[in-house]
């Protein structure tokens, strides 16, 4: 990513033509208009997306791979059209390199099942961070109770930024794999990804990158940072739920075993012996999710449209604008002020649970995400039960900032802090 000072200035007109782009914008929450900032939990989704949902469903509705009839050919037809829209997106080399599959949760989860479990071995480790979502733990965790691993952790300093001193002491010869989160969702914080794999694959130790917030607010170049593996979700990138990616390296994909069996995967069955597919299908049982694919496909094209860097400009400038904003907010703590830091501004608030806050918000049409955030050991290393947070998108501007700070005063109105 260039630094900041290099990205095209954010023009503020933009975001209004941007906002029309989005039919939900227009509810009224509680009588008043909707304030959207948990962008981190999903985005919303443009009209060219749900488009491209009912269009399928209206005009190619068929199963992939299989019909010798038109309406299967159109399916299928779109269904690689959206690969490949997404192997360019994320510069893969291939569209092979992209495998389907529910989100993010799901990909790190195939990743541990499929390439790390035949090749770990007990007293091998997983290098994790401190900062990681559950779905970037819990599966490791499961990994190393199958295989006798070990999980290490690599820790974070007080502003939430990683520990790269440490990464380097604790990656050890025996290391099998890293597995790391690009942007960090409870913190906002964003991690040195191409030192970080510059540094794994001298030891020979390959890395799996957790991009599930990455991929909505960063120029995310695969080939560039070189990482084996890069999942993430399609609903935190203004595509539907049920639809996410793993990118993998072709030669680590085809090394690996399938994960699930059944259609799809194969290429012949007999009871005695079953060939499987090639990749990406070898990864892809049973029919997939073609709507939702074809929609992450429209998705990814409207962020071209826009183009990833003057969103982040957008952003960042947002970022800076509400961060100014709510630190002068008596008994207002941020729990996640690293120096590289995208989209997320989470804090608690002296004398009031974070949920009260939330709750309280939410009466005013500002919708904010109150809790651990699935980053419990986030919470813990900060001493906080949990944290509010306000997480930023392409379509956030000053007025949602300040509507923000508003409902800030008003809770504190409220509990007399
Ligand atoms: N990792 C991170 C950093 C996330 O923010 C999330 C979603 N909150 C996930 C993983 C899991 O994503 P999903 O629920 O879409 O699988």
């Amino acid at each position: 990513m260039k630094p900041i000072e290099q990205m095209q200035t954010p023009d503020p007109r933009n975001v209004e033509h941007w906002r029309a782009d989005f039919p939900i914008l227009g509810e009224r929450v509680h009588g008043r208009p909707l304030v959207y900032l948990d962008n981190g939990a999903t985005t919303q989704k443009p009209a060219s997306v749900i488009y491209a949902e009912n269009a399928y469903y209206r005009h190619s509705n068929a199963n992939v791979h299989r019909g010798v009839h038109l309406l299967s050919q159109r399916a299928t037809d779109s269904f690689e059209a959206a690969r490949a829209t997404i192997a360019r997106f994320i510069n893969a080399q291939r569209p092979e390199e992209i495998v389907f599959v529910r989100g993010t949760t799901e990909a790190i989860n195939l990743v541990a099942q499929s390439y790390a479990r035949p090749r770990i071995k007990p007293g091998d480790e997983i290098l994790i961070s401190a900062m990681e979502h559950h779905s970037n733990i819990v599966p490791w965790q499961l990994l190393c109770e199958q295989t006798g691993a070990a999980l290490k952790v690599v820790p974070i300093d007080d502003t939430g930024a990683l520990d790269a001193d440490a990464y380097e002491r604790l990656l050890s010869e025996r290391t099998r794999l890293v597995a790391m989160t690009h942007l960090a969702n409870a913190l906002g914080s964003i991690n040195p990804v191409e030192r970080l794999v510059a540094a794994s694959h001298a030891r020979g130790v390959p890395v799996l990158l957790d991009g599930a917030q990455a991929i909505a607010h960063l120029p995310v170049d695969v080939h560039a940072i070189a990482c084996d593996f890069y999942a993430f979700s399609g609903h935190k990138v203004y595509g539907p739920t049920g639809i996410g990616v793993l990118y993998g390296k072709a030669a680590l994909l085809e090394a690996m075993p399938p994960w699930q069996g059944g259609g799809d995967m194969i290429r012949s069955v007999t009871f005695e012996k079953t060939e499987y597919n090639e990749i990406p299908w070898k990864f892809e049982a049973g029919t997939p999710n073609i709507a939702g694919a074809i929609a992450l496909g429209a998705a990814l094209d409207y962020v071209d449209s826009i183009g990833m860097e003057a969103i982040a400009a957008h952003e960042n400038e947002l970022l800076a604008y509400a961060t100014d904003a709510l630190r002068v907010i008596p008994g207002l703590r941020f729990i996640g002020t690293a120096r590289d830091k995208a989209s997320i501004l989470s804090f608690v608030l002296d004398g009031v649970h974070a949920h009260d806050v939330g709750t309280i918000l939410d009466h005013h049409g500002i919708a904010v995400r109150a809790g651990h955030h699935c980053a419990m050991p986030v919470m813990q290393r900060f001493g906080v039960p949990a944290t509010v947070r306000a997480s930023l998108a392409l379509y956030n501007r000053h007025q949602d900032i300040d509507a923000l700070i508003e409902g800030l005063g008003k809770v504190r109105e409220i509990f007399g802090t």
